[in-house]
């Protein structure tokens, strides 16, 4: 099972945050990944392993526009 990730990677998780949604960006990779909420803003940590038992599937395809 690879599923390889990167900052800034938007990422689909298993369960649904409260808001509603399970979209999710990646903004802080470390011993720790925090990941926030697409919708209401909101911005979780957790481990590296729990993260990839939560992690559905990686947003490839999503650009990020930066200026
Ligand atoms: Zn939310």
């Amino acid at each position: 099972m690879d599923k390889s990730f990167a900052l800034n990677d938007q990422v689909i998780m298993k369960k649904q945050h409260a808001c509603g949604t399970n979209l999710w960006t990646i903004t802080r990779m470390g011993v720790d990944i925090k990941i926030k909420c697409d919708n209401c803003g909101r911005e979780i940590m957790m481990d590296r392993l729990e993260f990839q038992k939560k992690l559905k599937k990686v947003n490839k395809n999503e650009e990020i526009k930066e200026n």
